[in-house]
């Protein structure tokens, strides 16, 4: 069975509704081939086939039928499209010969084997049509205003013909639907056929006659729809059966989608065993704090752990007692997938893009199976654990895919996304070969939030190079955020998008603190004792610190290198300043650390080599995770901290040292890398580009040096931002965005809705 459709006007209008409900028949139906059949380029196709939402074609034939490919790799279909070029005298022959005609203008969208002009049925005079026919073309005049020029005998309908043969479909098997004078050659070819509601009047004229062609009175996809029915192209299982398959809604308002569980969870003598983790990350408390007034909710995460040990359950409660509606959702993942689809995948291929690092990349497709395959998964979890026009709340890059297969599935829910990496410009992100995926996906999201404006604005960029965007509303980002100040600053930001009629809000919302681990470290009696040890043990020096993991993007060698230049440069710091480097390894299967690590020693063990003196040394390198009560003893402790990632999404090391400082009223200087961002949220830091050596050793030295006035000055400033700005304010200030997009996105619904009754009616 073939369905042949137009796009606009037909398969790609009419109500939401019917939208959806076509689109879920047709990419349901075991039996249906789709065949877009456009004026439209194949250029200005290839965004539809980047929209999940949609349903991929197997055909694609485009340029009014000049163009014939296969809708899963693009090729052309071998003979059909040989021939259509034989007949095409080329685009400078045409295109000069119309020249002479200044009334016709020529489109300036995308064409192949054919020259599309707008004028008005006066301008198509005998003289166009005799220079047409001498370049021996086809002319082709619709909507009382397209002109098409076209390879001879070619049209929607010889080229569709062609590729039925090709097929050799039977007549029955067929159904083929439009709405303007341009399909009237396909609609008349003797093959059922609809002319969907709202169709061109010349064009409901000319096929009145005809038994096969259906007049549908809903518009678009709707009209469509209708036909199935006239002419039961569904066969016996119908409309009634197919459509409403899938599983009954969820009862949860909120779904978070994060990858990991809420608490820790092992197995311990052939038992899984939960436990509250020791040292809990900041955003889980936060997000689990929305159910703590009693939201129905699901929290959707990975589990590993084999399905037949006691104890497991798919759907159990976190708390009963903090949160008592709230349930985590496994999808149970084997340790394979959990090591490609994690590990491997997602710091080998995507970690280093989004961190600009793209030559550090390797994208093998069989790992982009497993992680699609896993982002179904998820989406699958939480279609079945959402309510009813439920909120869900996807968190970071490894959950991509799951907006695209849950729309499909849902298209009742509101979708928010949260990116918590830094989001590069499309000269970077586009070497992702499945860059028209993984928009198109984040395309179906209601909101997507990013940090800061310039991850956000980047975002558009690589969007812009997939499909049409239209910027519906734009924002200052001062005050809140830098503008020109730093390498991540940026004057507006882009705010409503529209995609295919959906509208996208964006956000900047940069993950804020849990201000109460600070404090409940520095009223530790044990780490008060340890500052005071710190204190004592480094008497007489400045305390320069660096804190983060091993990873190239934090640019720790260049650190160190700036280090030994600040040394070779400033002899009077000899003896009077120490770099305190506290560095996280990476886990063992991360090989691909391994040279990064071997290169940081030797830089540490030269420059103490050089340095070295009785009882001082300039570095002190612990290379290993510290108890983050530890480490606020050692912000406490630092005059400088000097965090200069070469690429970061926000850098949250340098918020805990601003937090540290602020509460122990110090005046210790943040030198930052203005290149996270972070810096484009924190005024009062130092910045620092840490791609010149001259100046990363600099910032240091102009940190050390600062004059203790200046220096509380600036803590304060990105104290207050810190301090207003902590995690709670984060987790509200998105929420109440996605809420104001919800609102927004239902509105601009109904409106529509209410548009397709007038003109029905009328
Ligand atoms: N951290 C820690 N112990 C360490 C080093 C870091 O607990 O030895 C914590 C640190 O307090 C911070 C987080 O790890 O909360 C690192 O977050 P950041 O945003 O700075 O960097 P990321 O690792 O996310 O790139």
């Amino acid at each position: 069975m073939l369905l042949a459709t137009d796009l606009d006007g037909t398969l790609l209008s009419g109500s939401q509704e019917d939208r959806y409900q076509l689109y879920q028949l047709i990419s349901n139906h075991p039996h249906i081939q789709l065949a877009y059949v456009t004026g439209r380029g194949l250029e200005m196709v290839m965004p539809l086939l980047s929209d999940p939402s949609l349903p991929t074609p197997d055909y694609i034939i485009c340029d009014v039928g000049a163009t014939i490919v296969d809708g899963h790799n693009l090729q052309p279909i071998g003979e059909i499209q040989a021939e259509i070029e034989q007949n095409w005298p080329g685009e400078v022959a045409v295109a000069s010969a119309l020249d002479a005609f200044p009334n016709l203008v020529r489109q300036d969208v995308p064409q192949e084997r054919r020259c599309s002009y707008d004028c008005k049925p006066e301008d198509v005079t005998d003289q166009v049509r005799q220079v047409i026919s001498q370049l021996g073309c086809e002319l082709l005049y619709s909507a009382h205003q397209y002109l098409d020029i076209l390879p001879r005998g070619v049209n929607k309908g010889t080229t569709l013909q062609s590729l039925i043969d090709h097929l050799g479909l039977a007549d029955n098997e067929v159904l083929i639907a439009g709405d303007s004078l341009n399909d009237l050659a396909m609609l008349s070819l003797g093959y059922p056929a609809v002319c969907v509601g709202g169709s061109e009047n010349r064009l409901l004229q000319m096929t009145e006659r005809q038994s096969l062609v259906y007049h549908a009175e809903r518009y678009g996809a709707g009209g469509i729809i209708e036909a199935f029915n006239q002419y039961g192209f569904l066969g016996e299982a119908g409309l009634a059966q197919e459509v409403g398959d899938g599983l009954p809604p969820g009862k949860s308002d909120l779904v978070v989608v994060y990858h990991r569980l809420p608490f820790e969870e092992s197995v311990e003598n052939g038992v899984v065993v939960e436990r509250q983790p020791s040292s809990p990350n900041g955003i889980i408390p936060t997000l689990l704090s929305f159910f703590g007034d009693g939201k129905t909710g699901s929290w959707v995460a990975w589990s590993n752990v084999n399905p037949n040990t006691t104890g497991y359950k798919t759907r159990s409660p976190v708390d009963k007692v903090k949160y008592p509606n709230l349930a985590v959702a496994r999808v149970n993942l084997t340790k394979q997938d959990v090591d490609i689809f994690y590990k491997k995948f997602s710091k080998e291929a995507f970690w280093p893009t989004l961190h600009t690092f793209w030559e550090r990349a390797t994208f093998l497709e069989e790992d982009w199976q497993v992680f699609l395959k896993v982002n179904q998964q998820f989406a699958e979890r939480t279609a079945a654990e959402a309510a009813e026009g439920a909120t869900v709340w996807i968190h970071d890059y490894n959950l991509w895919m799951v907006p695209a297969y849950l729309r499909e599935m849902r298209p009742d829910l509101t979708i928010a996304f949260f990116h918590h990496t830094y989001f590069p410009s499309a000269d970077v992100f586009n070497v992702v070969p499945w860059r028209r995926e993984i928009i198109g996906s984040l395309l179906q999201c209601d909101f997507v939030g990013f940090h800061i404006p310039r991850q956000s604005e980047n975002f558009i960029d690589v969007a812009r190079g997939v499909t049409p965007i239209k910027v519906i509303e734009r924002q200052n980002c001062a005050p809140r955020f830098l503008t020109y100040g730093c390498a991540v600053g940026l004057e507006e930001m882009t705010s409503v998008i529209e995609v295919n009629g959906r509208r996208i809000h964006l956000g900047a919302h940069p993950v804020g603190l849990d201000l109460g681990r600070i404090t409940h470290a520095l009223d530790d009696a044990d780490i008060q004792q340890r500052i005071r040890d710190l204190k004592a043990e480094l008497t007489g020096t400045k305390v320069l610190l660096s804190v983060e993991r091993l990873d190239y993007t934090k640019g720790i060698l260049e650190k160190l290198q700036a280090f030994e230049r600040l040394l070779d440069e400033h002899a009077d710091l000899i003896g009077q300043i120490t770099l305190i480097v506290v560095c996280v390894p990476a886990a063992k299967e991360m090989t691909v650390y391994a040279e990064l690590q071997t290169e940081i020693e030797q830089a540490v063990g030269r420059i103490n080599g050089r340095f070295a003196e009785v009882g001082w040394s300039p570095l002190q390198f612990f290379f290993r995770k510290v108890p983050f009560d530890q480490l606020v003893a050692y912000y406490a402790v630092a005059d400088v901290m000097w965090i200069t990632p070469l690429r970061d999404g926000l850098n949250l090391v340098a918020k805990e040292y601003v937090a540290t400082q602020g509460m122990i009223d110090g005046n210790g200087v943040l030198v930052l890398s203005e290149f996270a961002g972070a810096a484009a949220e924190l005024k009062g830091a130092l910045l620092t580009n840490p791609h010149s050596p001259h100046e990363l050793a600099d910032s240091a030295w102009w940190g050390l040096t600062m004059d203790p006035a200046e220096a509380k000055a600036r803590l304060r400033d990105a104290y207050d931002a810190v301090q207003y700005y902590d995690i709670d304010r984060w987790g509200k200030d998105f929420l109440d965005a996605v809420e104001q997009a919800r609102l927004s996105n239902l509105e601009l619904q109904q409106q529509a809705a209410e548009q397709v009754e007038l003109v029905g009616e009328s």
